[in-house]
């Protein structure tokens, strides 16, 4: 029977990247996006952020931006918000996904995610034949304060993909289901960027 009850180790390796082949995403919406500038500026730190979920619209020929991640410092190789012995400084402008974490939204088509659990936080780590087989019951009350926030999460990701649906359903937009590498490294460099708000 499972007694666990999810608490934070305070390690900070989910505001860092991880050695290894694997890029760390701290996933933002562009609305996050705005707040964190705000954050930025008050707190004096440097902060930029990278394209990350975007979809060629061939219609318009644009690309549309539905979520940037956070573009972490070269020296820490960290999120810019994380400051050692402190942590997060910015917990009133937190980012979904950070509030979610470990529970994050795996991708499992072009358009569906589904909530998991992050296997490279070190709490997950550290009792991972706990968690591996969690139905989803337990995994609610193991992570009673985490779920709520990863419902609100996959609640807009799956707005967002509604929106572009829709987009598409008018015929506002194209967003084609096959592209060559070479074509989409093309519109990457030469289209526009609108941003999709939900
Ligand atoms: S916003 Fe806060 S919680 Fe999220 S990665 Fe940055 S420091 Fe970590
Ligand atoms: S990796 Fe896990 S345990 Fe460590 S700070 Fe992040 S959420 Fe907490």
């Amino acid at each position: 029977m499972v007694h666990l009850v999810y608490k934070c180790l305070m390690c900070g390796t989910c505001c860092h990247e991880i050695p290894g082949d694997y890029k760390k995403r701290i996933p933002l919406y562009p609305e996050e996006v705005d707040k964190l500038i705000e954050m930025a500026e008050k707190l004096g730190v440097e902060f930029k952020v990278i394209e990350d979920l975007v979809f060629p619209d061939i219609k318009n020929e644009k690309i549309l931006i539905l979520t940037y991640r956070i573009r972490l410092e070269n020296d820490t190789h960290g999120c810019p918000f994380y400051i050692k012995n402190k942590g997060c400084t910015v917990h009133n402008a937190k980012p979904l996904a950070c509030q979610a974490y470990p529970l994050a939204l795996k991708r499992i088509d072009a358009f569906n995610f589904e909530i998991t659990i992050d296997p490279l936080c070190n709490y997950v780590i550290d009792n991972y034949n706990e968690l591996k087989n969690l139905d989803l019951e337990k995994l609610k009350k193991i992570f009673k304060d985490e779920y709520p926030k990863a419902e609100n999460f996959f609640r807009k990701n799956k707005n967002l993909m509604f929106e572009i649906r829709k987009l598409e359903v008018t015929k506002k937009i194209e967003i084609p289901r096959e592209i060559s590498l070479d074509a989409y490294n093309l519109y990457l460099a030469n289209w526009d960027r609108d941003e999709i708000r939900v």
